[in-house]
Order: structure tokens, then C-alpha cells, then sequence
């Protein structure tokens, strides 16, 4: 079976023949129906937030049980499941308060291997590969621990249900959970790919009045207004005299940060986007080594604002994906907008190449 993999970082993904083992005790095989371009494989590329190496990429997706291991109680043979991009152990003491996006099972996700330490795939002269996240979308085939899957009805399509199990679930927690939109408010979404577009239907549903989208790429931008921003702007610079003119001046309730790579000079222009008593959501990843934040330090505090930090949009899969389902059958969600183009597995690098030229909302890999 094929799989893309990577080797080293700055280098392209490579399509090989690619080894993987039987499933373990509360393991499941899946096979690959749709894998998602997020970003987060790129900074594993770039090494702005590296895996241990190598290992066959992908994360977010979507595939069909084939096999199942020894107590396996969460799927079954034939089921139709989206893979987790962070596990929920439903037995920690995040999961059993609700917040399952810091459960203690995610410690381990980056070094690729299977819960006893060993991996699961292997390269065709028998090498060990790690499975990136601990998942592996990047290949027809893959093994993971029941607790990363989740079982969805075939009503959704495959597509979607790849593209919700990180980009859309991230996005969306991260306006409606994270930034905790109520009615009536003025939101911004700084960056619109697949994680901000998301951010933009979920402002949308929970009722901003205001939704400004903001992106240096013009077709994201007119894609935005489809897809439930009011306003447009293509720097945060141009955003602030609109956010101010909308606002009477009392700026944005919130602002959420979807940009492809954060750098932390970004964080104190976005802040200046809020007024008092705002919310300014960090869903970006930034490159591991950075630490320094450029922010107005007494603006901030004296105007009562909040730097949310998010992984996972704050959301509850097991809970969060139903209700986002839901609205996607009432036509209320329009996830169906997200999917730009579909890929072979032998284009994946042409994929990550348009991802980079701005040209998807999200690129998928079809099996
Ligand atoms: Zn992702
Ligand atoms: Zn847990």
C-alpha cells in the first residue's frame, strides 16, 4: 500500500510502498476515504512544530473500519469513522470535567507511535515509521487507537467528515466556544483558510452582527463574504479604521487568530482590534521556538482584555461534531464550500503547493 511520508524536514513528502501491522489490543484499522491538507503537516515540514521523523503525514480524515483489535468497544467492522486529531481517554480529569482537548492521552501524540511505543508502519525494507499525530492519513491504510476515531452517519459526506475532524471542529470551537460570541457582536477572523473560514460560519451561527474577514488573498476574501463575513480587509492594518467605523469606535468583542504560521508580532496589532473587555483567540500555530509577543501591555490590562490560548477550537468532539453535523443538514453550515480541490495521494506536494499559493479553502486527498 501507498503512503507519502517524510523523511526529513524542508523536503517533499515521498510516495512509497509502505509496511503496516496487525491491529493491538483497543486498536482499529481503518481504510482512507479522505485525507485533509491542514496546515499543521506543513509545520511539521517546515519544523516550526516538528514530529519525530519519519513518518507518514496526515492527521485529519476520514475512513472506514476494516479490522478491530482486542476490546475494541468505540467502532465496529464497516463503521464509517473521522479520525481525532487529539485523542478524548474519557477517563482523565480534563476529560471528566469537559475538557477533553487537554485529556492526558495527548501527551504522546508527536512522536508517532502506538500506545506501547512501537510503531505502526514500516518502510518497504522493513524500517520503522511513524504515523504523524499518531493517525497517518497520508495512506490507504492506517491503525490508530479507538480513542482517536469517531463514528459518524454515511448521511455526511466523506469529504466533510475529513475536513470537520480538525479544520472545522478547530475553527468553529474557536468562534463559538473559545471566543464565546454572543448575538449581536463584532468579530474578526485574521487569516481564512479552511480553520478561519470555519471561524467565520461559526461566528455567523452563533449571531456576530459584524464579521470582518481578514487576508491578504483576494479569492479568500470574496469566498469569506460568502460564507457569512459582512466585511472585508486585507491586512489587520485596513481592518482597524472598518472595525472602528463599525463599532462607533468601541472596536471588536473579539478577534480570532487563523493565520498559516503566527509570529508574535501579530498579537499586539490583533489586540488593538478589541475593545474592553475583549477576547483575542490564538488558534494559529506559531513555530515552536518562538516565545516573544509584542503587547500593549497596559492598554490590555487596563481595558480588561483576554489572550485565549486554543487548541482544538476548546471543543468537545464526541458533543461538538454532532451539533456541527446538525447544522450542516439544515443547511445552516455550509461545510460542502470548504473542500476547494481534490487530490490523488501522487499530487499530495502539488496540494501543499496550492495551499501555500492561496488558492484552497481546504485541498483534500481522495483514496
Ligand atoms: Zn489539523
Ligand atoms: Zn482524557
Amino acid at each position: 500500500m501507498k503512503a507519502a511520508v517524510l523523511h526529513t524536514a524542508n523536503q517533499p513528502l515521498t510516495i512509497e510502498d509502505v509496511g503496516l501491522t496487525k491491529p493491538g489490543p483497543r486498536e482499529v484499522l481503518l481504510r482512507t476515504a479522505f485525507a485533509g491538507l491542514c496546515h499543521s503537516d506543513d509545520h511539521n515540514v517546515t519544523g516550526d512544530f516538528p514530529a519525530a521523523l519519519p513518518v507518514v503525514g496526515g492527521h485529519e480524515g476520514a475512513g472506514i473500519v476494516m479490522a478491530v483489535g482486542e476490546g475494541v468497544d468505540r467502532v465496529a467492522v464497516g463503521d464509517s469513522v473521522m479520525l481525532l486529531p487529539l485523542p478524548t481517554c474519557g477517563k482523565c480529569r480534563y476529560c471528566a470535567d469537559g475538557r477533553t482537548y487537554i485529556c492526558d492521552a495527548n501527551l504522546d501524540v508527536m512522536t508517532g507511535a502506538r500506545a506501547d511505543g512501537s510503531f505502526a508502519f514500516t518502510t518497504h525494507d522493513g524500517r520503522q515509521l511513524g504515523a504523524y499525530g499518531q493517525l497517518g492519513t497520508f495512506s490507504e491504510y492506517t491503525l490508530v487507537q479507538q480513542i482517536r476515531v469517531l463514528r459518524y452517519e454515511r448521511d455526511i459526506p466523506p469529504q466533510v467528515a475529513a475536513v470537520t475532524s480538525c479544520g472545522v471542529i478547530t475553527g468553529y470551537g474557536s468562534a463559538v466556544r473559545a471566543a464565546g460570541i454572543r448575538d449581536g457582536d463584532t468579530v474578526v477572523v485574521v487569516g481564512t483558510g479552511g480553520v478561519g473560514m470555519s471561524a467565520v460560519m461559526g461566528a455567523a451561527i452563533a449571531g456576530a452582527a459584524n464579521i470582518v474577514a481578514v487576508d491578504p488573498v483576494a479569492f479568500k476574501r470574496e469566498q469569506a463574504l460568502k460564507l457569512g463575513a459582512t466585511h472585508t480587509a486585507a491586512s489587520v492594518e485596513e481592518a482597524q479604521p472598518l472595525v472602528s467605523e463599525l463599532t462607533r469606535n468601541r472596536m471588536a468583542d473579539s478577534a480570532i487568530i487563523t493565520v498559516g504560521v503566527l509570529h508574535g508580532e501579530l498579537i499586539g496589532p490583533v489586540s488593538r482590534l478589541v475593545g474592553k473587555g475583549g477576547n483575542v483567540v490564538v488558534t494559529s500555530v506559531a513555530p515552536v521556538t518562538e516565545n516573544t509577543v509584542a503587547l500593549p501591555l497596559v492598554e490590555f490590562a487596563m481595558s480588561a482584555k483576554n489572550l485565549i490560548g486554543v487548541v482544538m477550537g476548546l471543543t468537545r468532539p464526541l458533543a461538538d461534531i454532532d451539533r456541527i453535523y446538525a447544522l450542516y443538514r439544515a443547511g445552516r453550515l455550509p461545510l460542502d464550500e470548504l473542500v476547494t480541490r481534490t487530490y490523488k495521494l501522487d499530487d499530495i506536494n502539488t496540494g501543499y503547493e496550492d495551499m501555500h499559493r492561496g488558492v484552497n479553502l481546504r485541498g483534500v486527498i481522495a483514496f
